[in-house]
């Protein structure tokens, strides 16, 4: 055993590179919706690792299937398959519009797939002028340069050296904005089907179809980047299916594997086929570790059950927020779908999530932010509502110490 000496929060300055800002609080175990840190202090989990954790934390389903594999084989590189990872793209496979999946260990590794696969396919069809990419302003997709800089936060992409080029950016759900930029070299649109980091924007049924009508004018691929609205957080297995658009390509992560690091990417055979042998690949991509969990998760949630509960528990947050709301006058709107929630500050409040976090923290409810005036939430979607109303009680008394 590795010696266990003591750590804390100072440890982080000393050795860790400084490109977070963690808070002072280091959990140490959890079990369903609730979180225990170094002092014992309980939790209620209502961020989720960042919609990660869909079946709360160490989900007896999930520990099990990562017992199970971790005692049969951990990893053998993609020189060779392996059965976990052929068993999960099949389940997704059989899931979803796709018939061939690409595993990556990320969101960003999915969409960075996605978008060579796209450039690549645009190639070999239709020639090298067809190579720009449109991706929509406030957008994110992952922090690896290309996928960064077709995020739609420009300081995020800045001071790094020369961008990938041939990346433009429109405005979300202003279909005006995508005619203005489209034409018949452009490769592939890039889209979230309900922006996540950008401030939980739910797109407009007209938007989403016209960025599918527009795509088949111009022979362009329609990305869904589903890293943070798939496996089911928006109430269904993935956001696409309650949109009446299907996709070209769709890359998953972050709920995949329930906490344990996976991406994928799903498309469909006339597009994969470009992906060649030797062009693109990942030493730990659908490592049996991973796939194995992945595939724990997909079959746990992928169930009329679960989807349904996770609209009647969206319910319960919006009422509980309405409720607090109305007592406190804070936020002037409560939105997103699903388990993917923005409660959005007033005038009053802008600029103000962050302490809204650290308040609710206090009390004792781990939340999330989306931007600097909306806080977010993004529990696990079998979260008891038991524990949705305890940790809006918190919440409440976290409102009630700021606006006092
Ligand atoms: C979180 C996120 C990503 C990046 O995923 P990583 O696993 O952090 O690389 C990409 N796209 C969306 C929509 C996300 O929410």
């Amino acid at each position: 055993m590795s010696e266990h000496f003591p750590v804390s929060r100072d440890t982080f300055d000393e050795v860790m590179v400084p490109n977070y800002a963690p808070s002072a609080v280091i959990p140490v175990r959890g079990q369903g919706s609730r979180v225990w840190d170094q002092q014992d202090k309980e939790y209620i989990d209502f961020a989720g690792g960042i919609a990660v954790n869909c079946l709360g934390h160490c989900h007896p389903t999930l520990v099990g299937a990562l017992k199970e594999q971790s005692e049969k084989i951990w990893h053998v590189s993609n020189v060779m398959t392996n059965e976990p990872a052929l068993r999960l793209a099949k389940k997704l496979v059989d899931a979803t519009f796709a018939d061939k999946v690409y595993f990556a260990n990320s969101g960003a590794e999915s969409n960075e797939a996605a978008l060579k696969l796209a450039r690549r396919w645009a190639l070999n069809e239709f020639g090298a002028e067809k190579s720009q990419i449109i991706a929509f302003k406030q957008g994110f997709h992952g922090r690896t340069f290309f996928t960064v800089t077709v995020g739609g936060q420009e300081t995020y992409s800045a001071g790094f050296g020369p961008r990938p080029a041939d990346i433009d950016h429109a405005e979300y759900n202003n279909l005006d904005s995508v005619k203005a930029l489209i034409s018949d070299k452009t490769c592939a649109i890039m889209v979230e089907p309900l922006q996540g980091e950008g401030g939980i924007i739910s797109p407009t049924a007209e938007f989403i179809q016209g960025l599918r009508e527009l795509c088949n004018e111009h022979n362009a691929l329609l990305i869904f980047d589903e890293v943070q609205t798939g496996a089911g957080r928006l109430g269904e297995l993935y956001a696409y299916m309650d949109l009446g658009v299907i996709p070209d390509i769709l890359t998953s992560a972050k709920g995949l594997g329930g906490g344990f690091p996976i991406g994928a990417m799903l498309t469909t055979t006339a597009i994969a086929k470009h992906l060649t042998i030797g062009t693109h690949g990942s030493t730990y991509g659908g490592n049996p570790l991973a796939c194995a969990v992945a595939e724990a998760v997909i079959d746990t949630i992928n169930t009329p059950e679960i989807l349904a509960g996770v609209k009647a528990k969206a319910q319960l947050y919006t009422d509980g927020l309405n409720a607090i709301n109305a007592k406190y006058k804070v936020f002037s709107e409560i939105r997103g779908k699903g388990l993917l929630i923005g409660a959005v500050l007033n005038e009053q409040y802008q600029g103000k999530a962050v302490d809204f976090l650290n308040a609710a923290m206090a009390e004792g409810v781990m939340t999330l932010i989306a931007g600097a005036s909306i806080i977010r939430f993004a529990p696990s979607l079998v979260i008891p509502d038991k524990d949705i109303f305890e940790g809006l009680t918190r919440f409440e008394k976290a409102v009630a110490s700021l606006t006092a």
